[in-house]
């Protein structure tokens, strides 16, 4: 039952580059520069058309990584904890002090 209801909801949209083909969704690799730093995302969900071949990498998701690779993001989500106490041990060379 849950399957059929997929299936029909599976949206393909007309290319919108060549007009003839249709863009289905898929997942390629992203590759996006942050400063100095290669970001690569394997598996990210995008449309591709089969004719022409164009790609559109997905809107959502593309958003939500842009929410993921900004500076701001930790100070927006409701789970900053866990990445502060990541980088303090990380960024903690020295042997903490067991006394004052
Ligand atoms: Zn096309």
């Amino acid at each position: 039952m849950d399957d059929k209801t997929l299936t029909q909801l599976d949206p393909v949209i007309p290319c919108t580059d060549c007009q003839a083909g249709h863009m289905h969704r898929e997942y390629v690799a992203y590759y996006t520069w942050l400063g100095d730093e290669l970001i690569t995302v394997p598996d990210f969900p995008a449309w591709v058309c089969d004719i022409c071949g164009r790609c559109e990498y997905d809107e959502n998701a593309l958003a939500r990584l842009s929410l993921l690779l900004s500076p701001n993001a930790g100070k927006t989500t409701s789970t900053p904890r866990k990445i502060q106490s990541k980088e303090k041990s990380k960024s903690k060379p020295q042997r903490p002090i067991p006394n004052e």
